[in-house]
């Protein structure tokens, strides 16, 4: 772990076949933290949440956004229909901040969305994945600190 770095939760064991942290995260809030050694290409959890569809989704950011208050939301896209959002049900994956470096990808198998490791993650590291936003979606600014930053977290 790195130095002044707060870990305060762990992530239930049956979500992960690795031991897997939340704790204060210098890209944002809260992330996710290897507690060990994870090889690479190994499925290392799944991001759950309630299965929504893609207008009930959009409807969902429009409210976060006016709310002020909850200005947070957990959306992964299952499909052109179908979106996960992570805020109800989650393993914890939904606090797994993007980077534009991630060691982290998606995998869609059945329906369901999986985190593999890109490379062999050395415990102590933040789990990152790319958020891979849409061009063509409201442009949010990436904070990820990785020399291949892009800036924002939507696609160029
Ligand atoms: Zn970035």
């Amino acid at each position: 772990m790195k130095t002044g770095q707060r870990i305060i939760a762990k992530i239930e064991p049956r979500f992960s076949p690795f031991l897997l942290l939340i704790g204060r995260s210098p890209i944002d809030r809260y992330g996710v933290f290897a507690g060990e050694t994870i090889p690479r290409n190994q499925r290392v959890i799944e991001y759950t949440g309630e299965r929504i569809t893609n207008r009930a989704a959009v409807r969902r950011f429009r409210r976060i956004l006016r709310s002020g208050r909850r200005r947070r939301f957990y959306f992964s896209v299952l499909s052109r229909r179908w979106i996960i959002d992570g805020s109800l049900g989650g393993t914890g994956a939904e606090l797994i901040n993007h980077s534009c470096d991630p060691n982290l990808f998606r995998r869609r198998i059945a329906g369901h969305i999986f985190y593999y490791s890109r490379k062999r993650i050395r415990s102590g590291e933040e789990l990152s994945v790319d958020y891979r936003y849409s061009k063509d979606t409201v442009r949010c600014k990436c904070r990820c600190g990785s020399p291949k930053c892009r800036g924002t977290i939507n696609l160029k």
